[in-house]
């Protein structure tokens, strides 16, 4: 990608409809909705609302493709060049997708150039390589019989994404479900549709046939319901809130729909007195206000040794006051806004809970400037466990840093908290942080580092934090089915 250090300028917002059947066509009903952008709140365009009636076309074409069509006859080796080609056009058109990321999400766009769309990319390519080496198994069974497994595609999934991380949630669910030959029924969130409705036009353009991708735009309770109702679909693949997932768990239940989770999260970025201290710091930091603290793993609960609490409170403080907020589409902008009125009301709130529940506040708590809707880094010391602070899942950028002293106490500590999804620890002594690594209940420990994602390693939560795994050829397993066939030889 170009290294432009000027302010870039918002990209030109190219498709608003539903996609369909490889058509783009508005909604039944003729409703739109807005998309904003949340530095500014200003309306950047409307985008078609899909519902039911959508859903329901949309399930209509996916079926056909997955039934009949010419992707139930492809070769696998095709699926994944087909994957390949979408990753190039992708990669070719990186910088406008980035921009359009940072309109609609507010991310700064050198989180979007450097993370994002990057990540989005080697996700394609690395499920476009698992497409042809889906294996069964010969299984050797009592008598004259050969046995052996296939895995074949679980059917047509409905895939429904949240809005932090709006191309890699498209990305890391298109990637395993093409590569396992499913079509697909995605709804992106309400906030951000447009780089998923960007994307899907490159895979048209890359000639995944009609009907393979369609994309609903809409809300959750009218277009995302209606795909977890529909007895089309066989898999329901979910990101975003545990309230979300329950309502979707008991949607689904009528169809006995496969279903993969990934929630939230309370992660506990545990840093021992004889860790590299600078390094830790940098890690605490990036760990939670990365992306404006609106990720699933954040490191939210910052367990700190007793030796060294008073000092590395006060190194973060210091990074936090020189934290840069603004203008997403300044290079330089390390911290945009929260993506709505909704989730910025809620951080507020969180941040009077903390003081009302005697934490102290050391650094921000406040609304930055006065328009867009940013919320300075805010820094909580002294925090106790039962505060809700520590307890809830706040997803903005406000950290919790608690007091411990020792092995024996850490582990149940970090261990108090109805998710699982991520932790880390910091340590120079490898036993140690292996010894936490083994006992902490999550589905991802980083050691001496933070937010380390790889296409190739699965994610997912313990607990309540989801159900099942993403990336890696766990995530891949999740969209086959396991056939036994048996054919007797004697
Ligand atoms: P977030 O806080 O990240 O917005 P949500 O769980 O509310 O988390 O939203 C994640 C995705 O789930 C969005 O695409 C949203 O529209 C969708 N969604 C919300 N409610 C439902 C529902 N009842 N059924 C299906 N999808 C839903």
């Amino acid at each position: 990608m170009a290294t432009v250090t000027e302010r870039i300028a918002p990209p030109q917002v190219r498709q608003t409809s539903c996609f369909i059947g490889g058509k783009w066509i508005p909604a039944v009903s003729g409703k739109t909705f807005e998309t904003i952008h949340p530095a500014t709140e200003e309306v950047i365009c409307e985008v078609a609302e899909g519902d039911k009636e959508d859903v329901d076309l949309a399930v209509e074409a996916a079926r056909e493709a997955f039934d009949t069509g010419p992707w139930s006859k492809i070769d696998a080796r095709d699926r994944g060049h087909f994957l390949n080609r979408l990753a190039d056009l992708i990669e070719e058109e990186s910088e406008e997708l980035a921009a359009l990321e940072t309109l609609d999400n507010g991310k700064p766009i050198g989180d979007a150039r450097a993370a994002d769309i990057p990540l989005v990319i080697d996700c394609l390519r690395y499920y476009a390589g698992w497409a042809d080496k889906i294996h069964g198994k010969t299984i050797p069974i009592r008598g004259d019989y050969f046995c052996y497994t296939r895995r074949e595609p679980v059917g047509v999934v409905g895939q429904i994404i949240p809005w932090n991380f709006p191309a890699l949630m498209a990305a890391w669910k298109w990637g395993p479900a093409l590569a396992a030959g499913c079509t697909i029924v995605m709804k992106p969130a309400e906030q951000t549709p447009l780089s998923c409705l960007r994307m899907a036009r490159l895979a048209q353009k890359a000639g995944i046939p009609d009907g393979v991708i369609n994309v609903v735009p809409g809300y959750g309770p009218t277009a995302g319901a209606a795909i977890v109702k529909h007895p089309g679909v066989d898999k329901v693949a979910f990101t975003g809130e545990l309230a979300t997932a329950k309502i979707i768990q008991r949607d689904a239940a009528e169809t006995m729909k496969r279903l993969t989770f990934e929630l939230g999260g309370k992660s506990p970025n545990i840093v021992f007195a004889d860790a590299d201290l600078e390094a830790a710091v940098e890690g605490a930091h990036f760990g939670l206000y990365f992306n404006q603290g609106q990720c699933c793993c954040a490191g939210s609960r910052v367990f700190v040794e007793e030796p060294i609490y008073d000092e590395f409170i006060h190194r973060l403080a210091a990074k936090n006051s020189q934290r840069r907020l603004g203008d997403p589409f300044d290079p330089a902008t390390e911290q945009g806004p929260q993506i709505d009125q909704a989730q910025f009301d809620k951080i507020l709130k969180y941040v009077e809970y903390g003081k009302e529940d005697g934490a102290e506040c050391l650094t921000g708590g406040k609304r930055f400037g006065d328009q867009g809707f940013f919320v300075e880094p805010t820094l909580f010391a002294g925090v106790t466990d039962d505060m809700r602070i520590a307890q809830d899942e706040i997803f903005g950028p406000v950290m919790s840093t608690l007091k411990f002293s020792g092995m024996d106490e850490i582990v149940s500590r970090a261990n108090n908290t109805n998710f699982g999804l991520a932790a880390a620890v910091w340590s120079r002594d490898v036993g140690k942080a292996h010894h936490l690594a083994s006992k902490v209940r999550a589905g991802t420990v980083w050691v001496n580092c933070y937010d380390v994602f790889d296409a190739a390693a699965p994610f997912g939560g313990f607990k309540q934090s989801g159900l099942g795994r993403e990336l890696g050829e766990a995530g891949l397993e999740a969209y086959t089915e396991n056939k036994t066939v048996t054919m007797a030889i004697g």
